[in-house]
């Protein structure tokens, strides 16, 4: 499916406000995997085949079947004549290290030009890192697994990463986590996509901003539901997402996501407040209240099911 290049993306970024910039992500994404090495073959194209199965699922469930998601995997190609090595911090040198797999690929018949994102896994290269993507390209110098191909995938799609913060004050916020968000696979987890990360990637619709002080019912985002399935605050700093979770437990998580806006390949990252009240857990149990600073009283009022009442004053 095409798509408009991300740098395209990030300027519309840097110039709106809007919940749903970043990539619209939908039907069949068609990805190719290459196992390039020099030599070496330490795991199997089965095993890459099983994970990609794994992959696919995960992307039909989190997108309600809206994406499917389209894998062929290389047979381990000669692409190197020694360690690849890493790479360096930019485009360019990435590029060049992958650019031997790319040849190969096509010499055995897999044109990459042909496929919506590329993975490449590179057999014998020991780097700091495990995965690394650029546009739709992405590297990974480890064994693919689920965790890791979602996560790469999602910058290929256009998500950043699901930060985290133990607290947010008039002064910002209490230390950064990069990948410090447990409940995505743009943080630490595989759970499932957050609300903010389904808008943006166009699997849910555009979600309510409120204003008044009132009760209000909230679904899940990790079901279908024509229900809202996060609510917005918008404050002087930047705007707020609440999103409620029914499993592994059943809370409202608040992120926030800051109005200056970092240019950046990727859309904004949402940033999860870890300590909402004296439990000092990510989310808010029933009967408990969190102030979003400068702003609601948030009292998660009932929760049963996927559903949940939200009261705000
Ligand atoms: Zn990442």
């Amino acid at each position: 499916m095409p798509r408009a290049p991300l740098l395209a993306v990030a300027v519309l970024l840097a110039t709106l406000i809007v919940q749903s910039a970043g990539a619209v992500v939908k039907g069949d994404e068609r990805v190719l995997v290459v196992l390039a090495t020099s030599g070496p073959r330490p795991y199997t194209v089965a095993d890459v085949e099983q994970t990609a199965a794994q992959a696919g699922n995960f992307f039909s469930a989190a997108s309600f079947g809206q994406v499917q998601l389209r894998v062929d995997v290389t047979p381990w190609l000669a692409a190197f004549n020694g360690n690849p090595g890493c790479g360096g911090s930019t485009n360019r040198s990435l590029e060049s290290v992958v650019a031997p797999a790319r040849v190969a690929a096509d010499q055995a018949g897999f044109d990459a030009s042909r496929y919506d994102d590329v993975i490449y896994t590179i057999a014998d290269s020991h780097c700091g890192f495990h995965g690394v993507t650029w546009g739709h390209e992405v590297m990974l110098t480890r064994q693919p697994n689920l965790q890791l191909v979602v996560h790469e995938l999602g910058h290929a799609f256009g998500l950043g990463h699901a930060q985290a913060s133990d607290c947010i004050t008039a002064a910002g916020l209490c230390g950064l986590e990069e990948t410090g968000d447990p409940f995505s696979p743009m943080g630490s987890g595989e759970v499932d996509f957050s609300a903010y990360e389904k808008v943006t990637l166009g699997w849910i619709r555009p979600q309510p901003h409120v204003t008044a002080a009132k009760r209000y019912v909230l679904a899940t985002p990790t079901s279908a539901s024509k229900l809202a399935q996060a609510l917005i605050v918008d404050t002087a700093a930047g705007a707020w997402w609440i999103e409620f979770r029914s499993r592994p437990f059943r809370g409202l998580l608040f992120r926030f996501v800051d109005n200056s806006v970092v240019p950046s390949p990727f859309a904004q990252s949402a940033v999860l407040i870890r300590k909402l009240t004296k439990a000092k857990r990510p989310w808010l149990e029933q009967g408990e209240s969190y102030r979003i600073p400068g702003s609601f009283r948030v009292t998660l009022t009932k929760a049963t099911g996927g559903r949940a009442e939200v009261r705000l004053r």
